[in-house]
């Protein structure tokens, strides 16, 4: 088909294509139908005043005719010049407005009004609102002006002087048909728009939707991968544990060394990839526990010390003595974390020098007291540039890092995470070659019932014969290690498999004591606790039972004391932590070990 001559396209089509707001193809259509029309009333017009014989009238309907066909072909060429046009056409309304009332009719008759209208209607459907308000306010001007020079409107008639009745009548009727139109373009536009919002909401939300069951299955996902992967970790430390009293060379240390190592990098490297995700779901909560601050500092300073040590680092703790007599609430676990992750950096980004931990008071009152906490080094040190983005997850200084020093860059992203718990924020000074400081501020609660257990991380040859223990575990692995464990205290455990035989086992004998994996075929820990406390046998009811487990759900502690167990485990654990636990419920028990 050959394509029409341009000046005879007039298709509104090819311009509406390149208007992707509905809105704004709706003021375009306003505007083509406004000029559309325009040209047809005057059409009308020639015919009638060439008829009267009325020429000025003929020659301003000539000149008209080709100034909105200009008009109409300037809009349909680029929608660049609609609000130029729309102006031009509002303008022409005043114009026609004034002809009118002090010209043509020389009364208020009903074109004027309807002139007024669609000046009103131009300015707020075609412009905007400023507009709107400013072209009424003009088209109501010469009415008023009209009013005062009149005097009254007592003289007001329809008046058709000037043009023949049939083209007043027309014009009157094309002028309802512009506005009428108009109005119902806009509304059309208005429900589209209502319509594709409401369409996107839609949208939005099966997207929202879809996002979260995303990220709750990439929660799950990693929840019982660590799970997965603690329970084989757990062996292995626990088996390098026992391994560390049977070495017979010093090549045999430094395997063992090499193995505790990497076990112990596992292990955290799963403890921060858990931790990100909890924190990324806002489902981790800080606990609130008796502590002395001074040796819990202390204890963790002895663990990173041997980590300095072996670069052949010096570890200077400089910390407030008055801590020793001023017990607090707060959460160890997190506190510890903080601290091992910004002094394993220090440590690890140190070569030669030392690291600094200080711990000073700042403030106290009767309720709480403010410590600050600093860890400077000598090392390498923080490029300016990067000392904001290195709190980001999985950010690095340098792409070297990784290479040269390993790690994932989430540790910093952790710190950050926990000290907003803290309602704190870490802080960073740093100068590249010499080194870096990081320190924050955290207000305790001061808590005078705290109790302090330093029993856990001393190296002794421990004994606990004669202590009757059931390990209910299903996994032949773990059930292994405890067995040596055990051996090492001079103690050999009853084991079952399940707890349908661990329920056989109990009422068969009477135990000091039951350690329960949770996790288990057919009936898991917390069921066969259940039972166990169902048993109308006292003793054997109230049996101490302490679970093992991986899991790392958040409300763990609850779940297992609900069922009703002692205390937990998380796996993988340090067998002197188990000991502590067994000689705990040991002296309840008045076995004087
Ligand atoms: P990772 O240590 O696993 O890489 P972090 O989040 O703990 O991840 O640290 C992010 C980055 O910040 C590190 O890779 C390192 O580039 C930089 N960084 C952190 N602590 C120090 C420090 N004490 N000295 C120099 N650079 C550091």
């Amino acid at each position: 088909m050959p394509e029409n001559p341009k000046f005879f396209n007039w298709s509104l089509k090819n311009l509406l294509s390149t208007i992707p707001d509905p809105l704004e193809q709706s003021r375009v259509k306003i505007l083509y139908t406004f000029l559309i029309l325009s040209i047809l009333k005057v059409l009308i017009v020639i015919p009638l005043a060439y008829q009267n014989n009325q020429l000025p009238q003929l020659k301003l309907a000539l000149i008209l005719i080709l100034a909105y066909t200009f008009l109409t072909k300037l809009l349909l060429s680029h929608k660049r010049y609609a609000v130029l046009i729309s102006h031009f056409m509002i303008l022409m309304g005043l114009v026609i407005v004034i002809f009118v009332l002090f010209g043509l009719a020389k009364t208020i008759n009903i074109m004027a009004m309807q002139f007024i209208f669609m000046m009103i209607l131009s300015g707020f459907y075609l412009l905007n609102r400023g507009f709107g308000i400013f072209y009424s306010i003009l088209a109501v001007i010469p009415v008023v002006v009209f009013m005062i020079v009149n005097g009254d409107l007592q003289n007001l008639h329809n008046s058709t002087e000037g043009l023949g009745s049939p083209a007043y009548e027309i014009m009157v009727f094309l002028n309802f048909v512009t506005i009428i139109l108009g109005h119902y373009l806009f509304y059309q536009a208005l429900i589209r728009n209502v319509k594709e919002k409401e369409l996107l909401n839609e949208k939005l939300l099966i997207a929202v939707n879809e996002a979260n069951i995303a990220a709750q299955s990439k929660s799950d996902f990693l929840s019982t991968m660590s799970h997965e992967l603690r329970t084989p970790l757990n062996s292995v430390i626990g088996m390098a544990e026992l391994l560390s009293d049977e070495l017979t060379s010093p090549e045999q240390e430094e395997n063992l060394k090499i193995l505790n190592f990497s076990a112990a990098s596992l292990h955290t490297l799963i403890n921060d990839i858990l931790d990100f995700n909890k924190l990324g779901s806002e489902k981790l909560y800080l606990e609130s526990i008796g502590v002395n601050l001074h040796s819990l500092i202390h204890n963790i300073c002895s663990g990173l010390r041997i980590q300095a040590k072996e670069k052949g680092l010096e570890l200077v703790l400089e910390i407030d003595e008055e801590l020793k007599q001023i017990p607090i609430s707060t959460d160890p676990t997190r506190i510890s974390q903080i601290l091992f992750n910004l002094t394993g950096n220090a440590i690890k980004f140190t070569s030669s020098g030392n690291v600094k931990i200080q711990v000073k008071i700042l403030d106290k009152d009767a309720d709480k007291i403010s410590v600050r906490f600093s860890i400077a080094d000598t090392g390498i040190g923080i490029n300016a540039e990067k000392m904001d983005s290195i709190f980001e997850p999985f950010t690095q200084a340098s792409t070297s890092t990784t290479r040269n020093y390993g790690g994932t860059g989430l540790g910093l992203a952790i710190v950050k995470r926990l000290l907003t718990l803290f309602e704190s924020s870490v802080h960073l000074e740093s100068e590249e070659g010499k080194g870096s400081k990081f320190w924050f501020d955290i207000s305790f609660k001061r808590n005078n019932q705290a109790l302090e257990n330093d029993s856990i991380g001393k190296e002794q040859i421990f004994d606990l014969n004669g202590l009757r223990v059931l390990v209910v575990e299903d996994n032949p692995v773990n059930s292994l290690l405890l067995k040596k464990i055990f051996q090492k205290w001079s103690n050999i455990p009853d084991f079952a498999r399940d707890g349908y035989e661990a329920l056989v086992k109990v009422s068969a004998n009477n135990y000091d004591l039951i350690l329960m994996d949770i996790h288990m075929p057919l009936l898991d820990g917390y069921e066969t606790t259940m039972k166990i406390r169902e048993l109308s046998d006292k003793e054997k009811s109230t049996v101490p039972i302490i679970a093992l487990t991986a899991s790392v759900s958040n409300n763990l502690s609850d779940k297992i004391r609900e069922a009703g167990m002692n205390d937990y485990l998380s796996k993988p654990y340090n067998p002197k932590e188990l000991y502590s636990k067994l000689r705990e419920i040991a002296f309840k028990k008045n076995l004087n070990l």
